[in-house]
């Protein structure tokens, strides 16, 4: 195992065995630059790849946002999941990154996670594939996460982060080519009373702008 990571022990939630699972050392994190979708690119080992946990023994897989197993979840869980045939308990390529990710989505389904954990999941997945330079899927994640999104708008009471939310409607429906939907939802942000964080709101008008341009050219 390269020395830029570092095992972390834990104890699987599901079976209860410990394991150790590897992450990248605070101190080798080289970002880059940051996307327009909050993707962050870095030179070197991507932590995005070890976000996942995949217990080695009964399969289970799932992140640190993953609200606490329930008894019924357990029983269920434990009937449905079987452990997986790949090693991600050292480095791990971009196949394994998404395969990580697939696993953690399904898990989050079967359990019926809230729809912002499910949302982040199909853009972590969506940003895989961008660094595949796979187009169609991505994009097809980058459409799961807008309707996550938009469901959580839509149906969840006081969200932690709306202005970020908010935003990201408006920017996956820019990237999926929907622009007059885009700049509803940049609009949106640049004029809500309750958004005030300023540098979602100037990222929003950078948006809206260049939206504006293209339209005009
Ligand atoms: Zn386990």
């Amino acid at each position: 195992m390269t020395e830029d990571l570092f095992l972390k022990n834990c104890d699987c939630p599901l079976c209860g065995k410990a394991y150790a699972t590897p992450r990248v050392k605070r101190s080798k994190l080289r970002p880059s630059k940051v996307e327009s979708d909050f993707c962050i690119r870095y030179k070197g080992l991507n932590p995005i790849y070890y976000q996942v946990m995949v217990c080695p023994n009964c399969g289970y897989s799932y992140t640190e946002h993953f609200s606490p197993l329930r008894p019924q979840d357990k029983e269920m869980l434990k009937k449905r999941i079987s452990p997986a045939k790949n090693d991600f308990t050292g480095e791990r390529t971009l196949e394994l990154a998404v395969e990580s990710y697939k696993r953690a989505l399904l898990c989050a389904m079967m359990k019926k996670e809230k729809h912002s954990l499910l949302a982040a999941l199909n853009l972590h997945l969506a940003w895989l594939y961008r660094f595949a330079e796979d187009k169609s899927r991505e994009e097809e994640f980058l459409q799961r996460a807008r309707d996550y999104y938009l469901k959580m708008y839509e149906e969840e009471a006081d969200i932690k982060d709306l202005a970020r939310v908010v935003y990201l409607i408006g920017e996956l429906n820019r990237r999926l080519g929907n622009i007059k939907e885009a700049g509803r939802w940049f609009t949106r942000v640049i004029n809500d009373k309750e958004i005030n964080d300023r540098g979602i709101i100037r990222m929003a008008r950078e948006r809206w702008q260049e939206l504006r341009l293209n339209q005009e050219a």
